[in-house]
């Protein structure tokens, strides 16, 4: 059962406006006290205010904005058939489901029934097309998809009333720009948006100015006591030794269960198998997978039936597992933004946890870079037995870790240890 934040007890959930059966459905979920982003929220946009909310992942926004939404449409009747008032945009075909699916939990304690449409690329379209007869009060949706849908006059877009944008910045990383603004021209224009986002780089600031009536700013970044509790460590190690660390690390510490990022399809494959052969309990996930592979894994992940998983960015953005205790940055992010969104995956729901990064020669100057536009400064550890060579040593080294026919001989091994001295 999820966390209350103790901080925020003094604040009761009754005290934002919501009806009494929202307030079941709150406690129904366990939350006894509201997080600081829906003691903010909910107000507001109960009183029908545009919103600004700068927010980790992790931080409690879906039931932030999905309360108040439900407490809204439930308040006004709906048409028959159904025409799509609410439109939940979101990244990733995981975040739609994961969105979705903590709506209609919410939802199911309304005395008027709500639909809600969970819609997303990478499966047969026509599923979705049926399921939309009849119209969705609430539509959670992928960018590429949903415009898909409306080209074949499966759902109008003209009835919207309310607009949420989450995780906005990920939307424009991933290249769903064109998508949004094609999207945007089929809504009305007087709506409520609802625009959170974890980070803010100049392409989202001015989506956000353009978009938003006079909202209500909601900044839980800059308040580090609501961040998340996660501690943050750097580890130095050989790039080409990092496999074999992590299952030292797994095996060591007893770790219950891992989320690994690395940067390629193949890379998530590679470790994944190689863990597997050291009896290691670990899946791959990434975009190339099939739906049914990413959903079997998560569900197996979620369940704790799997100890590790290896997963790309793309694939693991907004996953919210209860209690994950440990993300392993195998490969170090892209951007300071990434190293955000990745650590969010663990620390969540009032639980403690671990973001332990991978930093090699080759990648010391980004780490560095992460760091400064983190404000952190973390000390490098060294696992023993794991050192890095110097430089030199380095240059000689030979290839290791499993790769088939390139195991370092016994001279090798010798050389190597000659070279760390
Ligand atoms: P989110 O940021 O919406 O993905 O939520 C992160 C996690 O926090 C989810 O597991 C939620 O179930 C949990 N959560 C949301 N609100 C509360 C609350 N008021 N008290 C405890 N847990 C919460």
């Amino acid at each position: 059962m999820p966390l209350p934040d103790a901080k925020h007890l003094s604040m009761p959930f009754s005290a934002l406006g919501l009806s009494p059966d929202l307030l079941r459905a709150v406690s129904a979920s366990g939350y006894l006290a509201p997080r600081p982003i829906q003691a903010a929220a909910i107000p507001a946009v109960l009183q029908g205010r545009d919103v600004l909310g700068a927010a980790p992942t992790g931080s409690g926004k879906t039931a932030a904005f999905a309360l108040p939404l439900l407490q809204q449409l439930q308040q006004a009747p709906g048409d028959k058939p159904r025409r799509v008032r609410a439109l939940i945009l979101v990244p990733t075909r995981e975040l739609s489901s994961q969105i979705g699916e903590a709506i209609r939990r919410l939802a199911k304690h309304l005395p008027r029934s709500l639909k809600v449409a969970i819609v997303f690329g990478g499966v047969s379209i026509n599923p979705q097309m049926m399921g939309l007869r009849g119209g969705a009060d609430i539509v959670v949706a992928t960018p590429g998809r949903l415009l898909d849908l409306t080209a074949h006059n499966a759902l109008v877009l003209s009835g919207v009333s309310v607009l949420v944008l989450d995780e906005a910045d990920r939307l424009f990383d991933l290249g769903f720009s064109d998508e949004f603004g094609r999207i945007l021209a089929l809504l009305p224009p007087q709506r409520q948006n609802l625009f959170f986002s974890a980070t803010f780089p100049p392409a989202v600031q001015a989506l956000a100015q353009t978009l938003l009536r006079d909202p209500v700013r909601i900044d839980m970044l800059s308040e580090p006591q609501d961040r998340p509790d996660i501690v943050q460590r750097a580890m130095a190690v050989d790039a080409r030794r990092r496999t074999q660390l992590l299952r030292h690390l797994i095996q060591e510490n007893a770790w219950t269960q891992v989320l690994v990022f690395v940067a390629t399809k193949h890379a998530a494959e590679i470790v994944a198998d190689k863990l597997r052969k050291a009896r290691i309990n670990a899946e791959p996930f990434h975009g190339a997978l099939s739906q049914g592979k990413r959903t079997q894994v998560l569900a197996d992940f979620k369940a704790s039936r799997l100890k590790v998983v290896i997963a790309t960015d793309v694939a693991a953005r907004g996953i919210d597992i209860a209690q994950l205790p440990v993300v392993v940055n195998y490969d170090l992010p892209r951007s300071a933004l990434d190293y955000i969104h990745r650590i969010g995956r663990t620390g969540r729901a009032g639980e403690s946890g671990v973001a332990l990064s991978f930093v090699s020669a080759d990648t010391e100057a980004h780490w560095r870079l992460i760091e400064k536009h983190q404000r952190l400064s973390l000390p490098c550890e060294h696992m023993a037995g794991f050192e890095p060579l110097p430089a030199a040593a380095r240059a000689i080294a030979p290839p290791t870790g499993g790769v088939k026919g390139k195991r370092p001989s016994k001279k090798d091994k010798l050389r190597e240890a000659a070279a760390r001295g």
